[in-house]
C-alpha cells in the first residue's frame, strides 16, 4: 500500500461524503437515490455482500436523530416554541438532504474496513497513478 495510514482514511472519507468512489475518488455512489452496485471508474464493488454498509448507515442515521430527541427532551421545543419548531424542521430537512453523503461515509468506512482487513476473497483492485 502506498498510502500512509492517515491520509487514506482522511481521503477514503472525504469522497464518501462527497459521494464519490473511497478507492479512485471519480466514480459515482448513487444514480439519483439508488446506490450503486460497483465503481464505473476502478471497478471496485461498493457493498459485497447486502447489508454489509448497514452498521455504519444506522451509526450516521441515527447521530441526527439523536440530537433531535435531544432538542425535544430538554423542552427546548416548549420553552422556545417558534425557535425549537423551527430547529426541529432545520434538522428534519438535513437529515434527509445529507443522507446520500452519510451513506457515503458508510460506505467508505466500509471500504477502510476492506483496506485494513482484507479478504482474499474480496480483492480491492489496484489503484492508478493518475490522481
Ligand atoms: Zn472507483
Amino acid at each position: 500500500m502506498r498510502y500512509s495510514r492517515r491520509p487514506l482514511i482522511i481521503t477514503a472519507l472525504r469522497r464518501g461524503l462527497r459521494k464519490r468512489c473511497p478507492h479512485c475518488g471519480e466514480g459515482r455512489l448513487f444514480s439519483g437515490w439508488s446506490h450503486l452496485e460497483r465503481c464505473s471508474n476502478c471497478g471496485l464493488v461498493f457493498e459485497r455482500n447486502p447489508g454489509d454498509t448497514w452498521a455504519f448507515t444506522v451509526i450516521g442515521d441515527r447521530l441526527p436523530i439523536a440530537a433531535i430527541i435531544v432538542l425535544i427532551y430538554f423542552g427546548v421545543v416548549r420553552s422556545h416554541p417558534v425557535l425549537g419548531l423551527t430547529i426541529l424542521a432545520a434538522l428534519g430537512a438535513l437529515l434527509v438532504w445529507t443522507a446520500p453523503n452519510r451513506w457515503g461515509v458508510g460506505i467508505a468506512l466500509h471500504y477502510l474496513s476492506r483496506v485494513y482487513f482484507p479478504d482474499a476473497v474480496d480483492p480491492i483492485p489496484p489503484i492508478r497513478d493518475n490522481d
